[in-house]
Formats: structure tokens, C-alpha cells, sequence
């Protein structure tokens, strides 16, 4: 059985971020993949628990494992909800202490130690979950006392030591992968996403970066490994039939990496007649007007940018590779071309300064940004960024705390993403702009709308979580 695991707010969890977001809810994928390894290659009957889809308690969780009664129960936790995902492991595992429980997810595989003992989980497996958990799987004596495994990729207590064999491995080939189960995901289109044709569905076709962007906890690592397109077809295909999908969210940390692929599958999505709108996360140096103009004829309503600064410098201080004169031809031409654009732009850094955020709010006006979304920077354990900057840093993996010692940081924050917003959406040109796009959207641009002068004038906590992005990584 694999679960994602309840927790009060709407919390999106993957393997490399986490974030709350009211206004969205992304399927699990890597949890029904992990199903999928169980069922296709051990055969074994596989139920999924999506508790924040289904909005399940911890109590109508337990009721459901025990319906259930599996011998085997795994989790991906995430970063932000790590805390309370461990104590909510803690009370559920409680209840079957004769059943076998796993962890994965990055925090997992950085602290395997302490997911062990504040989880009280029986395993946790580092890296990419698939392969390590099939290799489990084959050794696990169910019913019976935990095995002596001496298994690449696991970390568990034995006889109250800590034992943790092997590192993190990458999958090479994901093709070789079965299709995620996507068929035990729950149904009556429970995932959703703002300005968006739902139902809809989303593929992971691609896992790890090249970039070496310092704040970025990359999905994997480094090396990239990618589905070929006829599988990425066959992916859409079951979406299609399964939940009538109107569009697809590609959420690879970078889609357009491969031209020659990205084009490939476009033609694949046009001579298919898949007739889907897609949405894809990209970098501005990954485009050019060919690619787009076929991204486009195929479906791509919009590409997410993890722009994070409009200053060079800035830039420059996180490794981003970028150079915003090119970034800003980017943007205009994918709103040339018919692409919407929504970036994510982030602030926070104690090298920061007034010109930088000047220099940002200048730059999302003048890209024509459809959507801008501005968020605190968090440096994440296992980033560049977090070991250059963790003496500036409050952090500890339980209690969950990660916090710039300067509270003068979130200070400065709170009135910039509040500046940044005004100036960026209080302009009649981004309205007349913007209102053809928002077309049939009307409804949804509403409620936002509603949330965001919520936000500008009275209530300061709310957030533009449709609009908050992948990058609180
Ligand atoms: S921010 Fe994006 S481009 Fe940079 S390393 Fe992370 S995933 Fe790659």
C-alpha cells in the first residue's frame, strides 16, 4: 500500500518540495509509481491512499489501512510538512506494529537516521525509490520478523544501530520503469489546477538537471534521464481514458532540456490528434522560436519559469546561468508566439539589495509576464546555497525549523512580495493586456483576484497559491 499521508493543509508533497497550495492539488506520482512497481513486477495487490485528495483524517486513514490490511506500507515525506509527516507516520504505524513501513524523499535520504527514529518507520530508501523498492520487495519476508538485508539503497535499526547500506543510485533507463498507476489515483477529478482546462493530469517524463543553480534541490541529481516520446504518448493516452483529461502538466524540472525530444513529442501530440492543452516548467535559455512555435501548434498553453531575480547580479550569486538581456527576448517571444508565460521570482538573500528588487519588479513588467508569483527564498540541506549560507541559518530537522537567524530578512520579504505584487498586477496596462487570455478563466482569475486585493489590503497572510510554484524547493 502506498499513502500520501494526511495532514491538515493542502499540502502538495514530492520528492524534492513540498508547499501548501489551496488552489492546486498535483496527483502523487512518484507514490503511484512506487504502486506500480509492486503490483506489475511482484504482482502483489496494490491500493493507494492520496489523504489530502481524498481529505482524510489520521483516524479515517488508519480505518482505511486496517479495510485494507497490507503487509507493506510506504510514504514519500516532504520538506515544509517534515515534522508533522513523521508524527503522523508515528501515530499510524503505531497502530500496526506488526506491519512493515518505509519512507522516501529527499529529507528521507538526507536524514535517513531521523526519519528512522522520529517516524519509527522500518526503512527508508534514499534516492530514486523505484528499483531500490523492487530489490526490496523480492527480499522482504512478509509476516514474518524484518529480514537481514544488506540491500544497495536502504537504511534501517538493527538491534537499535543505525544501519545504512550503499547511496543514493540513479535509475538509468525510467522507460524500463512500468507506467505509473495511474488508475488508482482516486477519480471524480480530484487533482486540479488554477487557469487550467480540468480535469487534469500530469507525467514526469524526464528526472534530473544539468544546471547547477546553488538554491535548487533538483529532483535526483545531475544526470538526466528521460521517457522516450512513444511512452510519453502512451502516459497521455491512459490520462485521457482514465480521467477524460483536458490538459497535461509536464512537470519535469526543465521539459524544453532536449529540443530535438520536445519537438519530436509535439509532432507525436499533433499526428495523434491527442488534441490536449499542456504546460510545461522551462528555462529562458531552453527556447528558441522553432521550439516554440511547435510547442505551441501542439497545445502548450504556458511554460512556468523559475526566473527567481530580474537582477544580473542576483543571478550571477545563485549560479543560474542566465543572461537576462537573452531571458527577457525569451519571454516576449513566447507571448509573440501565443505561449502564456508565468514566472516565479523569489527574494530573501542576505546579499540582496533595494536596486535588486527594483531592478525584478522592472523586469516581470517589462517581459509581459501573464503571472508573477514572489516567494521567500529558503536554503534547503543538501544545496549549495544551504552550505555556503548555514551560518546564517537556523535549522534543525526535529522539531522542523528552517529560518534565517535575521528575522529582519522576512521583514524586508513581507513588505517586498507586497510591493512587488501591487506594482506588478495594479496596472491597468497588465489588465487590458491580460484579459483575452483570461477568456474562459474568468471565474477562476475572480477568485484569485478576490484573494489577491484579500492580500493587498487587509490580510497579509494570504498567499497566491496558485501561483506558487515549484520553486520553494
Ligand atoms: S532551478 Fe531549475 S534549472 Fe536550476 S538546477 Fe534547479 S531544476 Fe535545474
Amino acid at each position: 500500500m502506498v499513502i500520501n499521508l494526511p495532514n491538515p493543509g493542502q499540502i502538495t508533497r514530492r520528492y524534492m518540495c513540498s508547499y501548501v497550495s489551496p488552489e492546486s492539488l498535483m496527483p502523487p506520482l512518484e507514490l503511484i509509481s512506487c504502486a506500480a512497481i509492486a503490483r506489475d513486477r511482484h504482482n502483489l495487490q496494490v491500493e493507494l491512499i492520496d489523504a489530502i485528495a481524498e481529505k482524510l483524517t489520521i483516524i479515517q486513514t488508519i480505518n482505511r489501512i486496517k479495510q485494507f490490511d497490507p503487509d507493506f506500507v510506504l510514504s514519500l515525506t516532504g520538506f515544509e510538512c517534515f515534522e508533522e509527516d513523521m508524527d503522523t507516520m508515528r501515530e499510524i504505524r503505531a497502530k500496526f506494529p506488526e506491519k512493515i513501513f518505509g519512507f522516501f524523499g529527499h529529507y528521507a535520504t538526507h536524514f535517513p537516521e531521523q526519519t528512522l527514529k522520529y517516524s519509527s518507520v522500518d526503512y527508508v530508501i534514499l534516492g530514486e525509490p523505484e528499483l531500490v523498492l523492487d530489490t526490496l520487495l523480492s527480499n522482504l519476508n512478509f509476516g514474518l520478523v524484518k529480514s537481514d538485508l544488506l540491500l544497495e539503497g536502504i537504511a534501517f535499526f538493527k538491534d537499535e544501530e543505525f544501519v545504512k547500506i550503499g547511496s543514493p543510485s540513479r535509475i538509468k533507463d525510467p522507460n524500463e520503469l512500468p507506467i505509473p498507476a495511474y488508475d488508482l489515483l482516486p477519480k471524480n477529478g480530484k487533482y486540479y489546477e488554477p487557469l487550467f482546462s480540468n480535469p487534469y493530469g500530469m507525467i514526469q517524463t524526464m528526472r534530473g538537471c544539468p544546471y547547477q543553480c546553488n538554491y535548487c534541490v533538483k529532483s535526483y541529481g545531475s544526470k538526466l534521464s528521460q521517457l522516450t516520446v512513444e511512452r510519453i504518448i502512451e502516459e497521455i493516452r491512459i490520462w485521457k481514458t482514465l480521467f477524460k483529461v483536458k490538459s497535461i502538466r509536464f512537470i519535469d524540472d526543465t521539459f524544453t532540456l532536449n529540443k530535438g525530444r520536445t519537438i519530436e513529442l509535439c509532432k507525436a501530440i499533433i499526428s495523434n490528434q491527442l488534441n490536449i492543452e499542456w504546460a510545461c516548467l522551462s528555462r529562458t535559455d531552453n527556447l528558441d522560436e522553432e521550439l516554440l512555435v511547435w510547442m505551441k501548434n501542439s497545445g502548450c498553453k504556458r511554460i512556468y519559469f523559475g526566473m527567481e531575480t530580474g537582477s544580473q547580479r542576483m543571478l550571477d550569486i545563485y549560479k543560474k546561468s542566465v543572461k537576462l538581456e537573452e531571458a527577457l527576448q525569451s519571454l516576449l517571444l513566447c507571448r509573440k508566439v501565443g505561449i502564456e508565460t508565468a514566472a516565479f521570482f523569489m527574494s530573501g538573500h542576505p546579499q540582496e539589495e533595494e536596486s535588486d528588487f527594483i531592478e525584478t519588479l522592472a523586469f516581470a513588467k517589462a517581459a509581459k509576464l501573464n503571472y508573477a508569483s514572489f516567494n521567500p527564498l529558503t536554503p534547503y540541506p543538501g544545496t549549495g546555497l544551504f552550505d555556503q549560507l548555514k551560518h546564517l541559518i537556523d535549522f534543525e530537522i526535529y522539531p522542523y525549523k528552517n529560518r534565517w537567524k535575521d528575522s529582519a530578512i522576512y521583514d524586508n520579504f513581507d513588505s517586498d512580495k507586497l510591493r512587488f505584487y501591487k506594482g506588478f498586477y495594479l496596472r491597468p496596462r497588465y489588465w487590458i493586456t491580460n484579459i483575452m487570455v483570461f477568456g474562459k478563466n474568468f471565474f477562476q482569475i475572480w477568485k484569485l483576484g478576490i484573494g489577491m486585493l484579500r492580500y493587498l489590503f487587509w490580510d497579509k497572510q494570504f498567499v497566491i497559491s496558485g501561483l506558487k510554484g515549484e520553486k520553494d524547493k
